[in-house]
């Protein structure tokens, strides 16, 4: 009989390999307050890991966590078959699929996001750094570029929500149509 897997037991899964692949929602929020508090000067880091976490229930965003992450934990362990062992163990700069996995993902935040998402995976900043950065026997070819896609994200329903909360103020009322996510 088919398994159908709660969002719960997802959303638990994610939380504790993200934790096990050294990875806290707090280097993720720091990426966010990077990104978004030179166009927002009341953000606080509250706000950005609140916008994590509501990302990281998207089931979408979820599954390429849980897929990236298998492969990046395979590869550690000399698992996979070649060549394709060979080609995420050495984070081949031609391989692809680790962006392209993390670019899907952005794509229901918009534009903010996936431009977002272009800047950080050019200028690896924080966490996403230290991840691409080849120390030792881990792999993280596919987390580095997921880290930044939860970050993007993140960022880009930060600013939907600041224009939101603008026009509030200004007497608009709220636009939950125009809001990302
Ligand atoms: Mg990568």
């Amino acid at each position: 009989m088919r398994r159908q897997v709660s969002s719960q037991e997802i959303s638990d899964a994610v939380r504790r390999k993200l934790h096990e692949r050294g990875v806290s929602m707090h280097d993720i929020a720091e990426i966010v307050y990077e990104m978004q508090s030179p166009y927002n000067p009341d953000l606080r880091m509250e706000d950005c890991l609140d916008s994590v976490l509501m990302v990281l229930r998207k089931r979408e965003m979820q599954h390429a966590l849980l897929v990236g992450m298998e492969l990046d934990t395979l590869a550690e362990k000399g698992l996979l078959s070649e060549p394709l062992q060979s080609l995420v163990q050495a984070d081949e700069p031609l391989f692809g699929c680790d962006e392209t996995l993390a670019l899907g993902s952005v794509l229901g935040y918009g534009s903010i996001a996936v431009t977002t998402f272009g800047h950080l995976d050019k200028e690896k900043t924080g966490i996403i750094r230290r991840l691409d950065t080849k120390a030792g026997s881990h792999v993280h070819t596919f987390l580095d570029d997921l880290i930044a896609s939860v970050a993007a994200s993140a960022s880009s329903r930060i600013a939907h929500r600041f224009r939101d909360k603008e026009e509030e103020d200004n007497g608009n009322g709220p636009n939950h149509a125009a809001s990302a996510g």
